[in-house]
């Protein structure tokens, strides 16, 4: 039985996320979503939210998991039994940092190895950050993420603009 963990920020999960989650839930046998807890960066959504939507939007798949985590994805995947740390790659942009991640996390932990996802086509412009702020200036949503996702982006936005007046 072959277990991958899938982690990242997810601050909201988008296609492109949820394209890799399909995929590498095909690919393995089951996958550990890890939603980041990460105390230097200020994300739109706490972790909790994070976790939540994910769960919600991979409801039809039945071999996923989603966890909140804290500190280092090999410590992450042995709690999880993970052979496997899988990641997306979008662009060569992502590629530079990616292999440092890779290879750093190949010292720590050598019976563990990080496996990529190259995006879809369709999704590969796509990010948390590009939907946030497309969404903070109203635009179109539907191409970056489902609805159940896309109203908690609004619903949270304007929620923010209300607490600021
Ligand atoms: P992190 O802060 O760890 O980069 P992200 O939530 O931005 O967290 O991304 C988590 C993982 O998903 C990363 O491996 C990233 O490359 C991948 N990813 C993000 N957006 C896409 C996309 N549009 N298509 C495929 N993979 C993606």
């Amino acid at each position: 039985m072959v277990v991958a963990v899938y982690p990242g920020s997810f601050d909201p999960a988008t296609y492109g996320h949820l394209d890799v989650i399909k995929r590498a839930s095909d690919a393995f046998d089951r996958i550990v979503v890890g939603v980041l807890h990460n105390s230097a960066k200020s994300p739109l959504f706490s972790v909790e939210e994070r976790v939540k939507i994910l769960e919600k939007a991979t409801q039809g798949i039945h071999n996923i998991i989603v966890k909140p985590f804290e500190g280092l994805s090999v410590n992450f995947a042995r709690e999880n039994g993970a052979q496997v740390i899988v990641r997306g790659l979008r662009a060569v942009t992502d590629f530079e940092y990616e292999l440092q991640m890779a290879q750093t996390n190949r010292v720590l932990a050598p019976d563990i190895d990080t496996v990529f996802m190259t995006t879809s086509l369709e999704y590969a412009y796509l990010s948390s950050t590009i939907m946030k702020e497309v969404a903070r200036f109203g635009g179109d949503l539907s191409r970056f993420a489902p609805p159940e996702i896309t109203s908690e982006v609004r619903r949270k936005l304007s929620m923010l603009s209300e607490s600021e007046k």
